[in-house]
Order: C-alpha cells, then sequence, then structure tokens
C-alpha cells in the first residue's frame, strides 16, 4: 500500500465505518467509547435508546472528542438505526445457540477493509452493559464478533471492547495487508431494511404454501434469518427474489 492508498483506507473508515452503541446504561461508558473512536479515528457514532443523554458525565469522559458525542445520532430501535446500513457487524460476548458467521476482530477488520468499495455503509454494534444485544437485534446483523477473553470471565467493558475492535481497525487500515485487490461489484449491496423486507417477504410465503406449523416455527425462521443475512446479496438481486414471491403469491390467490 503506498502513501495514498493508506489515506485512502484511513479516510475510508472514517466515512464508512458508524458505531452504533445500544442501550447504554451509563453515560459515562458513551464518552469513553466517543474517546476510544475519536484516537483509532472513528467518527461516527449512533445511539440506541440510551437510559441517559446528553449527560456531562459522557461530556467529562470524552475529554476532547465531544465533537464525536455532538454529532452523535440518537434512535429508538437498532432496527432504525442500521436500516441504510449494508454491512452490520454485531459484537458479543457469548455465544449462541445457533451459530452466526463469527470473526475475531482482526477477521471483521479484514472484512471491513476488503469492504473497500463493496459496502461503504458498515454500522458495528455494541450492546448494554449488563446483558448485551438481543438475539432479535443480533439477527440483524450479517456476522458477529467476539473478543476472545477468558471463558472465566468473558464480558469486557464496554468503551474496552470498543477500543479493542477500533484500534484492530484502525491497525488493518495502516497496514499493508489491507491492500484491497476487492473485486468491484456492479451493483451496490443490499441495504439492511431491504433484506429484512426479503425475510419478511420469504415468511409471507411459507407460510401461505403451509411450509410450516405457525405455533412452532421453531428454529426454522432463525435459519432462513442467517441464510439471507450472511450471503451478501446485492440490490438487485433482492428485488429479482422480491419479485418472484410477489409472482408465486399471485399465482396461489387466483
Ligand atoms: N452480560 C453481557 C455483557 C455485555 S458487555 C453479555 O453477556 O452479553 C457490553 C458490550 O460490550 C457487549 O454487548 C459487546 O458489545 C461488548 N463486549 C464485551 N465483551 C465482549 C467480547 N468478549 N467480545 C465482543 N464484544 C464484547
Amino acid at each position: 500500500m503506498d502513501m495514498s492508498e493508506k489515506k485512502d483506507a484511513l479516510q475510508f473508515v472514517e466515512e464508512a465505518v458508524k458505531f452504533i452503541l445500544v442501550g447504554t446504561t451509563h453515560p459515562g461508558n458513551i464518552g469513553a467509547a466517543a474517546r476510544a473512536m475519536k484516537n483509532m479515528g472513528i467518527k461516527q457514532l449512533g445511539l440506541v435508546a440510551p437510559k441517559q443523554f446528553p449527560d456531562e458525565k459522557a461530556f467529562y469522559r470524552a475529554k476532547a472528542a465531544t465533537d464525536i458525542l455532538e454529532n452523535a445520532q440518537v434512535h429508538e430501535t437498532l432496527i432504525e438505526a442500521v436500516s441504510g446500513f449494508q454491512l452490520v457487524i454485531g459484537t458479543s460476548a457469548r455465544n449462541r445457540k445457533i451459530p452466526w458467521p463469527i470473526m475475531s476482530p482482526r477477521e471483521a477488520a479484514q472484512e471491513i477493509l476488503s469492504n473497500h468499495k463493496g459496502a461503504n455503509k458498515i454500522a458495528v454494534v455494541f450492546g448494554r452493559e449488563d446483558r448485551g444485544l438481543t438475539n432479535e437485534e443480533l439477527g440483524l446483523c450479517n456476522l458477529h464478533v467476539h473478543i476472545p477473553s477468558s471463558d472465566e470471565y468473558s464480558s469486557l467493558n464496554l468503551s474496552q471492547a470498543i477500543q479493542i475492535i477500533a484500534y484492530e481497525i484502525r491497525l488493518k487500515a495502516l497496514s499493508t495487508e489491507g491492500k484491497s485487490k476487492k473485486q468491484e461489484w456492479d451493483v451496490p449491496l443490499a441495504e439492511n431494511a431491504e433484506i429484512e423486507r426479503l425475510i419478511e417477504h420469504f415468511d409471507e410465503l411459507m407460510q401461505e404454501v403451509e411450509f410450516y406449523d405457525i405455533d412452532n416455527p421453531r428454529l426454522l425462521l432463525t435459519r432462513v434469518r442467517r441464510f439471507f443475512r450472511r450471503s451478501k446479496i446485492d440490490h438487485i438481486e433482492a428485488n429479482i427474489f422480491r419479485g418472484v414471491f410477489a409472482a408465486i403469491q399471485k399465482k396461489l390467490k387466483r
């Protein structure tokens, strides 16, 4: 990577990557998060239903990163906050019953940087101090990141988890390995909300053809969701599937 490519990568991180904190209880953690982010050149912060914000404790802990707090966007729900994003990465201190594609911070940083020119709206989502992200929130994500902490005590302080992930992203942006020879795709990747509609539409269709017992879908819906979330489909592909589902529904109604 020559100097201009390196600058390119850092600029890409600044423009494309947003960190979203869900349901944060302590405003001090929000401030510490802003500082950790700014130190690593990540500037976009989203807050979903923070308990206390704005708050002077947040501004105090942010030190010279108060601009990040001032520009932070506040949303009511995660689904709304990530609707326009093409790559949504959830962080989790624990493993889940159904495995999702899971990466280390380093691998996730690689994924983010290799999306240079692919996905350019990337969100990294962090959970509540006491109970992390809900299964529903994790289900909106394309992949999950776990910091390989000790089994004995796996959950880090929120802002420290943010620091580690932000650092890995910066390191990858600075390193020559971040050089991406990624193929440029001809169509933008589908956004989070498009895929959500696709999942809902497919569920509707499965119900109409009585594919499953509505009172007992068990893990079927989670598996379907996981498939669509990890598939990296683009905007046109999403429209093709929506069109096919609609055509089948139309035939069924005749
Ligand atoms: N008891 C909660 C811990 C939440 S810690 C739980 O088990 O989920 C608060 C947030 O910090 C998490 O939602 C996640 O965003 C981040 N975090 C903490 N430890 C982490 C780890 N080992 N890997 C990835 N993210 C982590």
